[in-house]
């Protein structure tokens, strides 16, 4: 492809409600086209910070707890996020239906192949979610920032010791980042003012509609 010279957006500054609307529906339609099963413009004041939902990775204990930069009890402070968050107005939620689900219900995968895919249940969202930020800097918002769910040792490293712990030097730099939860925001709740649903994965999967995956990208 050959670029036009001087045709790159410069960062915005003072971004008028006109063009940041014009964006984010540009975001949204992108999201979608690259596999979302939904993408909802949000308010970041809509967004909850709960001391609870960043206990939740540690009690019970997530396997993954300590193990990743991204993971608690290594991530910021909930009163850094709370006034990141605050210096935000608007965020693009997005979600993907995650199959087969039976392979992501705990102890339901029968073989090793199951038990690898269940590794990359937020790979999908992950992925849209890099992308939308990448969009969301090009087009000017320099403080775009994604956040995925669940952890990178699982959808990027695929359960591979963190080389970050190991070394000082993450495998994927650019990608890698903590999930919402790990951040203390209530996933659910936003998924819920979303008008979203998101299901507990127990039991019989013939009872459970879809297994949901959900990231956020923060815009401006
Ligand atoms: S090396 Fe892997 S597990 Fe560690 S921070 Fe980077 S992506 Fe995450």
């Amino acid at each position: 492809m050959i670029s036009k010279k001087g045709s790159a957006i410069p960062f915005v500054h003072n971004v008028t409600e006109k063009r940041l609307k014009e964006d984010l529906d540009l975001f949204r339609q992108k999201a979608l086209e690259l596999g979302a099963a939904g993408a909802e413009i949000i308010r970041a004041d809509q967004l909850v910070v709960d001391e609870r939902v960043r206990l939740k990775c540690l009690i019970p204990r997530c396997l993954r707890a300590g193990e990743t930069p991204n993971c608690p009890p290594n991530t910021p402070d909930l009163d850094l996020v709370r006034k990141a968050i605050a210096r935000y107005s608007r965020g693009l939620l997005i979600k993907t239906h995650v199959e087969p689900m039976s392979d992501f219900i705990p102890g339901n995968s029968k073989d090793k192949s199951g038990t690898d895919r269940s590794l990359l249940f937020h790979q999908k969202t992950a992925n849209i979610v890099y992308e939308i930020e990448r969009l969301a800097y090009k087009h000017g918002y320099s403080l775009a920032m994604g956040l995925g769910g669940g952890s990178c040792k699982d959808y990027l490293c695929h359960g591979l010791i963190c080389q970050f712990k190991d070394s000082g030097r993450c495998r994927f730099p650019l990608r890698a980042r903590p999930a919402m939860e790990a951040l203390g925001i209530d996933v659910f709740d936003i998924i819920g003012k979303a008008g979203w649903s998101a299901y507990p994965l127990v039991d019989d999967p013939a009872e459970i509609p879809c297994a949901t995956s959900v990231g956020l990208v923060l815009i401006n």
